[in-house]
């Protein structure tokens, strides 16, 4: 070895292009709400709404051309589909995956099929995992696969730091411990072993699928979680019957965008946890069209936008107020828009941010696996008050 250089000048910087155009011209399902968006707990309405007018009226270029990209986060979704793509794969060897299937060569298409061990076997099927839409609700998604034989849709979770801390931050500061040294970390391995039930987002999104299923008459009434943890493959399994009750409110307001974008009539900035210094609006696409330049809706509206309002990193400079319509803003693309979108393959399970209203379960998982345990620790001891006031487990 001649010279060993960090930089990604040779080969890296052309795979990311490659994956950056990948992903930038992937926006076949931006017409509809998605499952993964629904179910944050600062989901925006008016986000999806503004969302599905751009791509509505064609706009899906310029959209692209401001979207943000991350070759790390398209890499953890790629994670993701192997993982999918492991299950379904051992599924199908067994015959008992149901979903859409294409014939490789003659370009046959099964929906809503059982595909034979046999003919699986055969190497021609490419499978489509379960396709799932309403159009009274304009919610679209893709389950990972259905066993019709136990009545269950499956879903296929990767389990790792990012997620516990992105979906369950409270719940995952029960597992800080202070070293020796003085720094906390996470007992991410005892996480593992006392996750005892589906995470909280997860339990609303596949309550969304399951809505969707039974509207499209799939024979499920269940969903099996099947969760690895990514530092051993270790796997857990969850068992968890359908309850439209705890998305309900979900549904009316998908069913709300819908009626809005019939008539061209974007939804208010209402929830609590929008507002100029929000995170979800500093990441929004139209932040624009809310919250920059005196014209803004917002103001109109009567919102105080003025006192302490600080620019976000990276936008652009104000518009002069009567210099076109909000929506001619180039929006960029929010984390959830950016998702990779399953219509050639098994999406990632993307995290969300946590819920607050689904109570932890008393099942405990029917299946498990021993954690192991990181190296570096000197002497631990449990971190004194980490369990944060208003923790919900
Ligand atoms: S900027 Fe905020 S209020 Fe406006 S659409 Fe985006 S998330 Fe919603």
């Amino acid at each position: 070895v001649s010279e060993a250089k960090a930089s990604p000048t040779l080969l890296l910087k052309d795979i990311q292009k490659h994956v950056h155009a990948k992903a930038m011209a992937d926006d076949r399902d931006q017409k509809v709400i998605h499952p993964s968006e629904m179910c944050k707990d600062d989901w925006c309405p008016r986000q999806t709404f503004l969302r599905i007018r751009h791509y509505r009226q064609d706009d899906a270029e310029r959209l692209s051309s401001g979207r943000s990209y991350s070759f790390q986060l398209q890499n953890i979704f790629e994670e993701g589909h192997d993982v999918h793509r492991k299950y379904q794969g051992w599924l199908a060897e067994m015959g008992r995956l149901y979903g859409t299937w294409v014939d490789k060569v003659d370009g046959e298409i099964r929906h809503g099929h059982t595909l034979s061990a046999e003919d699986y076997a055969t190497g021609n099927w490419r499978y489509k995992e379960v396709p799932l839409f309403s159009e009274k609700f304009l919610i679209g998604g893709h389950g990972d696969g259905a066993v019709i034989d136990l009545s269950a849709l499956i879903e296929v979770k990767t389990i790792g730091m990012g997620t516990l801390r992105f979906e369950e931050p409270t719940w995952l500061n029960r597992f800080l411990v202070e070293t020796v040294d003085g720094t906390s970390i996470y007992d991410l391995d005892k996480a593992w072993k006392e996750l005892r039930r589906p995470l909280k987002s997860h339990i609303k999104q596949t309550n969304i699928y399951g809505f969707l299923a039974k509207e499209m008459g799939i024979p499920i009434d269940r969903v099996i979680f099947i969760y690895e943890y990514k530092a051993n493959q270790g796997v857990k399994e969850y068992s968890v019957k359908f309850n439209q009750d705890l998305i309900q409110d979900l549904l009316d307001k998908a069913y709300d965008i819908k009626k809005r974008l019939d008539n061209d009539s974007p939804p208010p900035r209402k929830p609590e946890h929008t507002g100029p210094e929000a995170r979800v609006c500093k990441e929004c696409p139209f932040y624009k069209e809310c919250w920059d330049g005196p014209q803004s809706e917002a103001e109109q509206d009567g919102r105080d936008v003025g006192a302490g309002r600080r620019k976000p990193k990276g936008r652009s400079p104000r518009r002069a107020p009567g210099a076109g319509r909000a929506d001619e803003a180039e929006p960029r693309a929010s984390r959830s828009s950016r998702r990779p979108h399953r219509s050639d393959g098994p999406a990632t399970d993307e995290p969300v941010q946590p819920t607050g209203s689904v109570d932890e379960l008393p099942w405990r998982s029917t299946g498990r696996s021993g954690g192991r345990r990181e190296g570096g620790k000197r002497r631990t001891r449990q971190a004194q008050g980490s369990r944060g006031a208003g923790e919900q487990d």
